[in-house]
Order: structure tokens, then C-alpha cells, then sequence
């Protein structure tokens, strides 16, 4: 499907996003949407639940406000924002700047604010060797920074997977994983090249926590205690945060490869499994200890 913006753009309407993706079908009628959303992103159930319990006792101490610090509004324009997000991603991860620079320049965007026919930001796969299109609620926030920088996540992921021989769809918790990657990328660029954008992004970052690690997390909970619930693309996006935060933290010199595989394990060295361990000594004080406060 498609449909046309005031200027004539025309715009897919199917996204990487929140927008009913199909879980495989299975042979096993028995099989819940559940079952088959572990599968495809290879989890095991128990560490899921150990995680998701952990994560809505709040043990990871992620922070979900910045007190003192609201959404800011910002005068970057977009054409000069898609390029910061290009250097950021080019400035922590080094050995991506061709697939980088490539994404940079080659993606087809529409950055502007939604309207009546588009209601949310997303990236659209069109396919094996093909360009993705990314299409941000662009309005001169934080919020819409940080909304840039995760959809270049996903339109690198795509371009970076075309530079294989064969044609996988990364599983949903791993792309979503690149992309809260990209929004770290985009935060740690501010502190050091930007630091006037970098108390907005932290804010508009944490208050997105409360969405993606609570909120998120709560639905993901209700369908393990009830494995009868139909499968809503939400259930990705707290593990997937979770992941890029331990990723960001423990295996910053590794990430170039969690945008090469298709097909990413989320169970092997990589995985969720290893981050309850690897946290509970303590809790994180990513970004908490640098954010500027109005006291
Ligand atoms: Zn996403």
C-alpha cells in the first residue's frame, strides 16, 4: 500500500514497525503466537521472563526521567540532522562508515512533521539490494532526533544485510537492537561534538525508556502469563532495549557486527541470556551521571 504526501511523495505504508507483522506460520496448531515469537528470535523462555522480571523491578536502574529537563526544541533541520546522524554512527562505530556513508546518502527520506496520512515514523524495506525509505515525524525536538537516529538504524541494518549474498530479514528483536544502537551513537556524538543537543536527547532517551522498558515490558508479561494473547510487535522493543544498553556497555567493539548478521542469535554470546549476570553487579549509570539538572 501506498499514499502521497503533500508533495506529491509517495509513501509506503508498510514499516519495519508497529504495523501487524505476520509471525511464521507453524504446521503446529497448537503452537502460540507466543511460542512462535521466541522462536523467530531464537529465545528461550526462561531468561526471557528472568529478564523481563528484573527489568519491571527496575533492578537494571535505567533511567526513565531527567528531572529538570523536558523534550527540547531544536533548530537543526533535518537534511543537516540525517548528517549527524551519519557522522554519530561513523564516529563510534568506525568500521561501518562505508556502509554508513552509503545508507547516508543512498536511503530515500521524507523527514517532516505527520500529518493526517502518516502517523508515526518508520522505515520500509523494499527488499533484497533494494534502497530502504525512511519516512520521520520530523519537528524540530529531541524527540525527533532521537526518532532520526533510530530509524538510520534500521535503514543501516537493511543496507549493511544487502551486502550479503543471501536475503535474510533479521529477526524483530535484533533490527530493533541496531536501532536503539544508532539513538546511543547519536546521544554519545551530542556529549562530545554536540553538547547543546545533549541534555534534549537524554531526556527525550529516558522518558522513551518509560515506554519501552515499563510499559512495553508489562504487555510482553501479560502474554507469558497468558500464552494465548495474539502477537503485537511491542513485544520486541523491551528486550531489544535492554539488549542495545548492555551491548552499548559491554561489547562497544563488537557492535559492527550486530549490523552485518542476518539472522542475528539473540541466544549465543551475544544474547539476552548473558545480560542479567552481567548487570547484577550493580545498576547502570549510563548517561545519569552527565545529564546537566536544574536545581
Ligand atoms: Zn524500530
Amino acid at each position: 500500500m501506498s499514499n502521497t504526501v503533500p508533495d506529491g511523495s509517495l509513501i509506503p505504508l508498510v514499516s519495519l514497525e508497529d504495523t501487524g507483522e505476520r509471525l511464521p506460520s507453524s504446521c503446529i496448531t497448537r503452537e502460540t503466537d507466543l511460542s512462535r515469537w521466541l522462536a523467530l528470535n531464537r529465545l528461550e523462555k526462561t531468561s526471557c521472563l528472568k529478564l523481563l522480571d528484573q527489568l519491571l523491578l527496575d533492578t537494571f536502574g535505567i533511567a526513565t526521567e531527567t528531572p529538570g529537563i523536558s523534550n527540547e526544541v531544536t533548530t537543526v533541520d533535518p537534511s543537516h540532522a540525517w548528517k549527524i546522524c551519519c557522522d554519530a554512527i561513523s564516529s563510534s562505530i568506525p568500521s561501518l562508515r562505508p556502509v554508513v556513508e552509503k545508507t547516508f546518502t543512498e536511503t530515500s527520506t521524507c523527514l517532516r512533521p505527520r500529518n493526517s496520512t502518516i502517523s508515526q515514523s518508520f522505515t520500509y524495506d523494499r527488499g533484497f539490494h533494494r534502497v530502504p525509505f525512511v519516512y520521520v515525524d520530523y519537528s524540530y525536538s529531541s524527540k525527533s532526533l532521537i526518532s532520526l537516529a533510530h530509524e538510520f538504524g534500521h535503514a543501516l541494518q537493511i543496507t549493511a544485510s544487502n551486502d550479503s549474498d543471501v536475503y535474510a530479514r533479521m529477526p524483530p528483536i535484533s533490527r530493533e537492537c541496531c536501532a536503539f544502537v544508532a539513538e546511543h551513537c547519536l546521544i554519545d556524538y551530542a556529549r562530545h561534538s554536540a553538547p547543546v543537543l545533549f541534555s534534549g536527547l537524554v531526556a527525550a532517551w529516558a522518558k522513551d525508556n518509560l515506554y519501552y522498558l515499563v510499559d512495553n515490558a508489562e504487555t510482553l508479561k501479560r502474554a507469558f502469563n497468558k500464552d494465548t494473547l495474539s502477537y503485537h510487535y511491542s513485544w520486541n522493543y523491551p528486550l531489544a532495549r535492554l539488549w542495545s544498553h548492555w551491548l552499548w556497555n559491554e561489547r562497544h567493539d563488537n557492535l559492527a557486527d550486530l549490523f552485518h548478521t542476518n539472522g542475528t542469535s539473540s541466544e549465543d554470546i551475544w544474547g539476552l541470556k548473558n545480560i542479567a549476570s552481567s548487570l547484577d553487579s550493580g545498576p547502570s549509570t549510563l548517561y545519569s551521571q552527565t545529564v546537566p539538572r536544574d536545581d
